[in-house]
């Protein structure tokens, strides 16, 4: 066991039986800080002090290693990606991918499930190929604060290209496997703060060509289901992941975001070191978070748009192609979008 005085070396903690009040060992601390091993040289000969700091610098990753970590972890998102593109590679509204796809996720949130924090949004699209039945899956982490942050991927492929090798990836199966990972952490670690729901939509993709009524079908519809229930109006921030996992990563400026959630994202690069990763190109995006945006709900879209090298033939890179396969993603890639989330999440609850 570690002496009481050394976890007070740098800041002094409440005792466990009134939260409110200081330790005497304060005073100790106090102490060491202002008057450096006055205190303790009347106890502790020279020797005795080498050896104290010899423990300290032993025992104080051991004491760390103990606490369980809220880091994501890269490699497990990308293992989820490879399993969901096995079971799931093509998930195009109305396919037995698309099935699969869905109960994978819902395999993954049993534990919410069964305390109830797992609601299936199940509803009808209008789209050019005739009604579409949807469905949307939330998964409710709560917390401690009045107030949500919500964190949302979509997960279906593109119904155009069902007839086509394609797989998404990077669109779609990567980001649900990222928000699946994050829900290992939030199980772990529940929220502090802001209660933080993950949201899985369907109907992303346009079903025959994008336009304002052939896109956006989930997040169209939960925007609206949201503000007839009043929830729109708890949501701190709503962050959308949409194509992160790309290997050769750059979170993209979508100026269409709010502000203040652009400038945290900046903070939040530079605080998990990945400024490298971010902002190289500016533009911006039709993608989930404009249903919310139009409803005044802080939004950001977190999307790296240029995926692949752009070409006659593949003006789009990868984007929508047979090319958007597993090889194309990163464990790296996971990693540094999910630190991104996490931080984000950490410091939009700093708020006030
Ligand atoms: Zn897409």
């Amino acid at each position: 066991m570690i002496p009481d005085h050394i976890h007070c070396l740098s800041r002094p903690r409440p005792s466990a039986t009134n939260p409110g009040a200081l330790e005497p060992a304060l005073s100790l601390s106090k102490s060491l800080d202002s008057q450096a091993w006055v205190f303790p040289a009347a106890r502790f000969s020279r020797g005795q002090h080498l050896m104290l700091a010899l423990l300290f610098i032993l025992l104080a990753p051991a004491v760390q290693a103990q606490k369980p970590s809220a880091h994501f972890n890269g490699q497990a998102a990308y293992d989820l990606t490879a399993q969901l593109l096995k079971v799931a590679p093509k998930r195009f509204n109305g396919s037995a991918g698309h099935l699969k796809a869905e109960e994978f996720i819902k395999q993954h949130f049993a534990a919410e499930a069964a305390k109830g924090n797992l609601e299936t949004d199940t509803f009808t699209a209008s789209t050019p190929a005739g009604f579409q039945t949807m469905h949307n899956y939330i998964v409710k982490y709560p917390g401690k604060k009045d107030g949500i942050i919500v964190l949302v991927s979509h997960y279906e492929t593109n119904y155009p290209l069902r007839d086509i090798e394609f797989y998404g990836a990077n669109d779609g199966a990567a980001t649900s496997a990222l928000l699946i990972e994050i829900g290992n952490v939030l199980r772990t670690h529940p929220p502090e703060g802001y209660s933080v729901w993950l949201v899985f939509d369907d109907g992303e993709e346009a079903v025959k060509a994008w336009g304002p009524s052939d896109s956006l079908y989930g997040t169209r519809h939960l925007a609206a289901k949201w503000a007839n229930d009043g929830t729109l109006g708890k949501i701190k921030a709503l962050l959308v992941a949409d194509m992160i996992a790309d290997k050769d990563l750059n979170i993209d400026y979508v100026d269409n975001s709010t502000p203040w959630l652009l400038d945290l994202l900046k903070v939040a690069a530079k605080n998990t070191g990945h400024s490298a990763y971010t902002f190289k190109y500016h533009e911006s995006e039709e993608d989930d978070h404009l249903p919310f945006a139009q409803r005044g709900v802080p939004v950001l879209d977190v999307i790296d748009a240029h995926y692949g090298p752009w070409t006659e033939a593949a003006p789009d890179g990868y984007h929508h192609t047979a090319q958007d396969t597993l090889d194309k993603i990163s464990a790296k890639s996971l990693q540094i979008s999910g630190d991104l989330f996490l931080e984000m999440i950490r410091l939009v609850n700093q708020r006030p």
